[in-house]
């Protein structure tokens, strides 16, 4: 598979070129050339199938230039090693909860296929890639336990001390081997500045193979794309229009969504579910697309004001934004609507919706409530609650058990390396790992 610029379309690159640069050097975002089509047979054995080989059938499709049989099933078995189960909330509205990964979120999947893919497109180099990442939480772990033990792939999570929840932080200063953690002594921004400023040092490019592995990179966002054909297999064969609904704060997410459904996947409407950071939702009713500074919320895994994935969505319908508009639906919340509707359902059903995916849930109801007994639905699920314990338990008022996997971390032992914000500092760093490694 080939990708192009979404700055230039005659800027074309291998897949190993656009995993390993991330971003495109014009800061393009990379996107397939083509995009195929999986054959009506394919659609009719979906019901049938289990979700690694709808993984098998649809990583083949897209990637079968670039890999061999045998590394397409060992990326999707690495990458679908767990479920992702869809659960009847409500009549015609489902949970697609997406949360039985390493670290509890729908990150983990895009994670464990960029370092899976990442370890094959670099074999027989005789450097290791060093991914850089800057978090401010749920990405350092969802990177650091997808690429842990990973060979030819070293990891650096810079994240800004006391500002990560205490679990979250275990969740990548803990494991050892080949993730390093530098805890700077900054905000969020700071070690963003430091990462971006690695990738344009001359020295250090020189010195060593610096990659990152944030939501732009198509080896995060493509797979993706997996769990939207493997909701649809699960659902009951209905005569309703089906509409999906993504909590979105970057947009990768809902673009791999859209993204199945150009390779044929029969989804009629999209919802695009966000906070109060409405950017996209202005765009979709009709307002010109302008970035704003991101507010805080419950629901904080999606503050973001410059939604880094909104070219990409815009590409994929051809740079039509009435097909776009058409196509994707968009609805924003604040934080009552979003407790509310965790109040409702616990109270009605019994499930316990986590902040992130109440938003989705919400923006669902919005679209059925306009058009009754039209669709059936499907909303992402993208955090485990307890991830977002203490606002959950608040909403609830309850003490919400954490799972077993999260406690596991909260026994590690946590090992930084500590650092200021210079980045004087952060290279020194770099280039004494480079002795040891
Ligand atoms: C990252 C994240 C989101 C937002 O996903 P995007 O692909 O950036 O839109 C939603 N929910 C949770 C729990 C997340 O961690």
């Amino acid at each position: 598979m080939h990708f192009y610029s979404t700055n230039n379309p005659n800027h074309i690159v291998s897949l190993k070129e656009a995993v390993v640069k991330g971003l495109a050097p014009d800061q393009g975002l990379y996107m397939p050339v083509n995009i195929p089509r999986l054959p009506g047979r394919f659609f009719n054995e979906l019901p049938r199938k289990t979700f690694r080989e709808i993984g098998y059938e649809v990583i083949g499709a897209l990637f079968k230039e670039d890999l061999s049989d045998a590394q397409i099933k060992e990326l999707v078995d690495h990458t679908l090693a767990f479920d992702a189960p869809l659960v009847e909330v409500e009549k015609d509205v489902y949970s697609l909860e997406l949360f039985h990964g390493p670290t509890l979120a729908f990150k983990d999947f895009g994670a464990r296929f960029c370092s899976k893919l990442m370890a094959m497109l670099m074999q027989g180099e005789n450097r290791k890639v060093r991914v850089l990442v800057a978090t401010s939480g749920d990405t350092g772990s969802a990177v650091a336990n997808g690429f842990f033990k990973v060979e030819g792939v070293e990891v650096i999570v810079l994240y800004p001390k006391g500002k990560v929840s205490e679990l979250q932080e275990k969740q990548f200063t803990t494991l050892g081997e080949n993730i390093t953690a530098l805890e700077v002594d900054g905000v969020f921004d700071d070690c963003q500045a430091l990462v971006k400023q690695a990738f344009l040092d001359p020295e250090l490019n020189e010195k060593m193979l610096l990659t990152s592995a944030n939501s732009i990179n198509v080896a995060r966002w493509i797979p993706q794309c997996l769990y939207y054909f493997y909701a649809y297999s699960r659902l009951s064969k209905t005569d309703k229009r089906v509409a999906v609904s993504v909590p979105s704060g970057n947009f990768g997410n809902l673009g791999a969504g859209i993204l199945a459904e150009r390779m044929g996947l029969p989804i009629d409407m999209f919802i695009a579910s966000t906070n109060v950071n409405r950017v996209v939702p202005d765009f979709l009713a009709g307002s010109h697309f302008e970035a704003k500074p991101s507010i805080a919320t419950i629901s904080n895994s999606m503050d973001v004001g410059n939604p880094s994935n909104f070219f990409r969505l815009l590409a994929l319908y051809g740079n039509d934004e009435a097909l776009f508009r058409k196509k994707v639906k968009g609805f924003y919340f604040g934080d009552q609507d979003t407790q509310r509707a965790m109040v409702k359902i616990k109270e009605e059903t019994g499930y316990i919706m986590d902040p992130h995916g109440a938003v989705g849930y919400l923006g669902l109801r919005n679209l059925m409530k306009m058009h009754p007994g039209e669709f059936v639905g499907i909303f992402l699920e993208t955090a485990h609650p307890a991830k977002f314990k203490s606002v959950v338990d608040e909403t609830l008022g309850i003490d919400l058990p954490i799972p077993e996997r999260l406690q596991a971390f909260m026994k590690g032992k946590k090992e930084v390396v500590g650092m200021g914000k210079s980045f004087g500092e952060f290279k020194g760093i770099l280039i004494g790992l480079d002795g040891t490694a």
